[in-house]
């Protein structure tokens, strides 16, 4: 199909902005591989479209610079970058028919017979036979198609994607998600891709950066900062994790012992994101997939070597895979539980007492000074 334009990678040196006495991004290092699929992940307002828009172009960086492979382009004005963006407003031409739409750069750069290459486009999009529709015709889902068609065409070395999918439903942002992974794959390009969703990043992303207050927190592949967040903020932000206070007991010989509230748990010590101390503190960290949960005259069925914790249910919901369950303990007072539904035991209820337990190994570590709640309320807002 498109052929796999020559070029590098993204690479930001020491960029930020500043508006006013504001920094909106904090001096910031960053490495985008050529042709992977990058996310910059946030909340409203972290700094993520400011990122992407100096690597448009569209925003003059207070510092540092930008490089596509050796070349840097920070002075350079959006038009003479190697890079397109495709936005949330789709911005197609209502007057002109999708075909029309898709050819615009290609004419605007004088080129005559454009016919093969706008066909491959469309094809590439799956939008081969509403080539003589206008946009109006379209739905939102296939109009964004057609403005990553438009974008596609002018073989940019990069494609910048600033929340294409936020206006569509959310079944139709699932379709769309993977629909612009496939293109991707098959194009080759860079993918930069701004969003607020972290399902959205962790579906289409080979690396995520979360950002927090105009810094990235943490970058990498998404499984991985799922599994071993490094701070609150990213635990709590990606997804829902069980933070406990605890006090370390003992940390030697890769197992660190840990109590909370007369409970003791242990985990790995190459899961702790900071070094835990003989009678330091540590947040420790469990998604909530990985506790099992059994009534509480079950508990010897339980077997040896897991962490457990004793609790009673506040609350149960049945949402079809699985139940969720709210469960007040002393460790901590709402532990998150998800259990599938496999077979459901009636006994599980709101009240009743039961155990939780899970291999110690799924057992994370993270430094006691930060906020617990940090990263929360961003995911409250944007739910
Ligand atoms: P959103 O998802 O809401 O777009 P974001 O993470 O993309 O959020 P940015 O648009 O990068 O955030 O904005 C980062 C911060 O910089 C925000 O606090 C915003 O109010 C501020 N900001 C952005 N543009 C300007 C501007 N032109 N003047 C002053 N402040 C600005």
């Amino acid at each position: 199909m498109t052929e796999k334009t020559a070029g590098g990678d993204v690479r930001l040196t020491g960029i930020s902005k500043h508006y006013g006495s504001f920094t909106a991004v904090h001096p910031l290092d960053l490495t985008i591989p050529q042709g992977s699929f990058f996310a910059l992940l946030g909340a409203s307002g972290c700094g993520k479209t400011t990122t992407l828009r100096m690597i448009a172009g569209l925003e003059d960086p207070s510092t540092g610079t930008v490089h596509l492979g050796d070349r840097e382009v920070t002075g350079l004005p959006p038009y003479k970058r190697p890079v397109n963006t495709v936005f949330q407003s789709y911005a197609l031409f209502p007057h002109l028919d999708i075909f029309e739409n898709v050819s615009f750069g290609l004419r605007r750069r004088g080129v005559k017979s454009v016919k093969k290459q706008v066909d491959e486009m469309l094809e590439l999009v799956e939008l081969g036979q509403f080539a003589r529709r206008k946009p109006h015709q379209l739905s939102g889902g296939q109009q964004q198609r057609v403005a990553v068609a438009r974008a596609l065409i002018n073989h940019p070395q990069v494609l910048l994607l600033d929340e294409p999918l936020g206006a569509l439903d959310l079944k139709l942002r699932r379709q769309m998600q993977l629909e612009l992974k496939r293109i991707q794959t098959e194009v080759g390009i860079t993918f930069v891709h701004v969003t607020h969703d972290q399902e959205e990043a962790m579906t289409m992303a080979d690396t995520v950066a979360v950002m927090n207050g105009g810094r990235v927190e943490q970058l990498g592949a998404p499984a991985e900062l799922y599994e071993n967040p490094r701070t609150t903020f990213v635990a709590n932000f990606l997804g829902t994790s069980n933070l406990i206070q605890a006090t370390v007991e003992q940390a030697a010989g890769g197992e660190v012992q840990v109590t909370s509230a007369g409970t003791k748990l242990s985990l790995p010590a190459e899961r702790c994101s900071t070094t835990p101390r003989a009678g330091g503190d540590l947040l420790v960290g469990v998604r909530p997939e990985k506790i099992s949960l059994v009534h509480v005259e079950d508990a010897d069925t339980i077997p040896t070597g897991r962490n457990r914790v004793t609790g009673r249910i506040a609350a149960s919901s049945f949402i079809g895979v699985s139940t969720q369950f709210v469960v007040d303990s002393p460790v901590c007072e709402e532990l998150e539980v998800y259990v599938q539904n496999v077979e459901r035991d009636v006994r599980l209820r709101p009240g009743a007492e039961v155990v939780l337990h899970w291999n110690p190994a799924h057992t994370f570590g993270l430094d006691a000074a930060q906020d617990i709640d940090a990263g929360v309320e961003s995911v409250e807002v944007d739910a």
